[in-house]
């Protein structure tokens, strides 16, 4: 395959920077084996998923998994936090059918159980991962129209949920800026630079964790295996791709994935004078009645959390010019919600890709005997990646059954246009949507 000439880089300040776990040494460069059983590339939660379940699956084989950056430092580093259970913004992934949202809903409900008792054996509860739900929130009248749609999802599913108003909704957000929320309790809210390097520092003893070792090509002909950057071959029986925005990279797919940069703020922790604002107020998150709109959190560690704007991320990257573009919106956002907390200012800022394709559809595919690749196509990722990675571990050890079956079935990315019609569309409709975000934003 091809030689990656777009590596990840890091750019602004982010969840990581509040991880216990963000001293945890990995394995040393010179401990590097010449040859594994299986190699996974990209340690996001789609590389953890991926590589903790080739262990459970076959622990007697040698499992390496090779990241280019700092873990968590990376998107699955970078994100609000959410992981959702119900399907995101229903009918908005590829069209789904009401059966496939009820499949979604079963998977993401096993892989985030999954995640969850993974942390419990390994005793690392301290990691911030927190049951508290999630609110769809809507600051005007016009977006209640999305609630009502959501509401009748739940329903056909049988989910439970709550509608949220008035001083209620004060009381749990701090905020009066909201109309009306459908708040569902099956998301987890997580830090989730700390869970992913958590997850990471526990892996099984027949793994081997790199950070900070690019891979520059995947070789499929005998004998297979990656070649890092410093030209070091390192031979595998097979090699899992989960390199995220950067899996075109690697030649496995060719205009399928059109990443849009998206930038999040947090506030320094609030002191006690602040917090007698917030009294009463438990850690809380919402995505907002439009997909453009502003996601907002309040942590654990007593931060306020906002996530906005759009921007199509043609380098695969992000700048410090762009993060300084993007501060006046953020901010705008946290001071129509808490202008009594105008004067708090933003501690950490950063930008992060989210990998879209044109019609939500994931990927997971076979690209040669010896190589396999998934990545999610959504914003809602951390649940699918978990779950492309986990069966992707189930596709390479001969594994068949209905749950891989059903993901190799809804993984049909649609192509992208050429340039210069793809920039062109893709910032169109980002403007579109923003405009039409209004208050929302
Ligand atoms: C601002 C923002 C907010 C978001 N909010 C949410 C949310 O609340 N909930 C949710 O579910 N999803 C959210 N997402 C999406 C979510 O973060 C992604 O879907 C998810 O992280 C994808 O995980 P992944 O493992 O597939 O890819 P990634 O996290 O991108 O992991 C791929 C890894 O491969 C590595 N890599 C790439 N190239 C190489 C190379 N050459 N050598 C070695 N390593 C390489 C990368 O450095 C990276 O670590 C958000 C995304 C952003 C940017």
């Amino acid at each position: 395959m091809r030689d990656v000439k777009r590596y990840p880089t890091t750019t602004g300040e982010s969840w990581l920077e509040m991880s216990a776990y963000k001293h945890h040494q990995f394995k040393r460069h010179t401990e590097i084996r010449d040859e594994y059983d299986y190699i996974v590339v990209g340690a996001g939660y789609g590389g953890q998923a991926a590589a903790r379940h080739l262990a459970e699956l076959h622990p007697d084989a040698k499992i390496a998994v090779f990241e280019a950056i700092l873990i968590g430092n990376n998107d699955s580093g970078k994100n609000a936090g959410f992981i959702i259970d119900v399907p995101h913004d229903f009918g908005d992934q590829g069209n789904s059918s009401f059966v496939e949202n009820q499949k979604y809903f079963e998977l993401n409900t096993f892989i985030i159980k999954w995640m969850e008792d993974t942390i419990k054996e390994k005793g690392i509860e301290d990691v911030d991962w927190d049951h508290c739900g999630k609110y769809l929130c809507c600051a005007e009248e016009k977006s209640f129209k999305l609630i009502d749609h959501e509401i009748a999802e739940l329903k056909k599913m049988n989910c439970s949920y709550e509608v949220v108003e008035g001083e209620d909704l004060y009381r749990r957000t701090g905020t009066r800026y909201y109309k009306k929320a459908l708040y569902t309790s099956g998301t987890v809210l997580i830090n989730p630079a700390d869970v992913l390097r958590g997850l990471f520092s526990v892996m099984p003893e027949n793994v081997d964790v790199f950070e900070e070792c690019p891979v520059m090509r995947i070789d499929e002909e005998q004998p297979a295996g990656i070649v890092l950057r410093n030209g070091r071959k390192i031979c595998a029986k097979f090699v899992l791709v989960t390199g995220g925005p950067f899996i075109e990279e690697f030649g496995i797919v060719k205009s399928v994935f059109c990443p849009v940069l998206s930038y999040g703020a947090f506030t320094r922790r609030l002191n006690d004078e602040e917090m007698s604002q917030m009294a009463g107020v438990k850690p809380w998150g919402c995505t907002a009645g439009h997909p453009a709109g502003t996601t907002v959190r309040f942590t654990r560690d007593n931060r306020i959390f906002v996530r906005n704007g759009f921007s199509f991320a043609t380098d695969l990257t992000t700048s410090h010019q762009r993060i300084r573009r993007a501060i006046p919106k953020l901010r705008k956002a946290y001071e129509n919600r808490y202008p009594n907390l105008k004067h708090v200012n933003f501690e950490f800022i950063y930008g992060g890709m989210i990998n879209m394709t044109m019609n939500y559809r994931p990927l997971m595919m076979q690209k040669h005997p010896t190589v396999f690749a998934s990545a999610c196509g959504e914003g809602a990722g951390v649940a699918k990646t978990s779950l492309l990675g986990y069966y992707l571990a189930e596709w390479v050890s001969g594994m068949p059954s209905e749950n891989l079956a059903f993901l190799k079935k809804i993984s049909t990315p649609k192509r992208l246009p050429p340039e210069p019609f793809l920039t062109m569309g893709a910032e169109a409709r980002l403007f579109y949507e923003e405009f039409n975000a209004k208050t929302e934003i």
